[in-house]
């Protein structure tokens, strides 16, 4: 029975820095819908052009472009055991989509980690955010800094700063999530996946409590 894991929670929490962790643990693919979007905006693609302008804004890309992108990328092979999803939902219609597209593959979602921290953590951890060039690997310049200042650890590229990382566009991200994805914690609380955890932990600590919420 493949095992899908919906990673839930505010920008900048540590969803994709806990996804990559337990990506290696699971050996489930990690899929986040924010590096598949800077993805194509790196290659200048159609998709990338048409997220740009609502990303670097702070806004959300709309969903039927959103729902296509995720849905192309689970059928590929790899996810046949499942997946760790990462920024995927964030609106109530994409949590909708979601569960047609698992019930195709007669599976559903099985867990949601819902990492939490106040909104000074978050601003904070987002400003600090450093991103490989190449992968999306993620730093931050105090809580999580690379071995050489401005080069990835794991693949050697250069590291940058997000465009949408500026403390006043974070700011505005954190009241789209409260408005479009905060009705998702409901959602999933009702279905009885939704298992919360405390982000403003050490990295560590919040692998472990995600660890022991997955293997239950
Ligand atoms: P964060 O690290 O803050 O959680 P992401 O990398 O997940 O940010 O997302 C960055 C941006 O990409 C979002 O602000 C939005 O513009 C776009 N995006 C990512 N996922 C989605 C989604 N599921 N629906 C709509 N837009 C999305
Ligand atoms: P999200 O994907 O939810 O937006 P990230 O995983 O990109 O969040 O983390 C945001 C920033 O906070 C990154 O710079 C990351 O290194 C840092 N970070 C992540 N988890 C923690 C933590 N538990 N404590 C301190 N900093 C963290």
């Amino acid at each position: 029975m493949p095992s899908y894991i919906v990673l839930l929670g505010p920008p900048g929490v540590g969803k994709g820095t806990q996804a990559e962790i337990i990506a290696d643990t699971t050996h489930l693919p990690h899929i986040s819908s924010g590096d598949l979007f800077r993805e194509n905006m790196k290659e200048n693609t159609e998709l990338g052009k048409k997220a740009r302008s609502y990303m670097d804004k702070g806004e959300l890309v709309p969903d039927n472009i959103t729902i296509d992108m995720v849905k192309e990328r689970l059928q590929r092979a790899d996810c046949k055991a499942g997946a760790i999803l990462d920024g995927f939902p964030r609106t109530p219609v994409q949590a909708g989509a979601l569960q047609k597209m698992l019930s195709a593959f007669h599976s559903d979602v099985d867990v949601v980690p819902y990492i939490t921290a106040a909104p000074d953590v978050l601003i904070d951890r987002a400003s600090g955010r450093w991103t490989c060039k190449a992968q999306g690997h993620i730093y931050h310049q105090k809580f999580n800094p690379p071995k050489v200042a401005g080069k990835c650890d794991i693949d050697g590229s250069e590291l940058y700063q997000r465009e949408d990382d500026k403390a006043e566009t974070v700011a505005k991200r954190i009241n789209i999530y409260l408005a479009q994805t905060a009705p998702l914690v409901d959602y999933y609380r009702a279905q009885h996946k939704l298992v919360e955890i405390d982000g403003t932990q050490s990295i560590g600590k919040v692998t472990d409590a995600l660890l022991s919420a997955i293997r239950k």
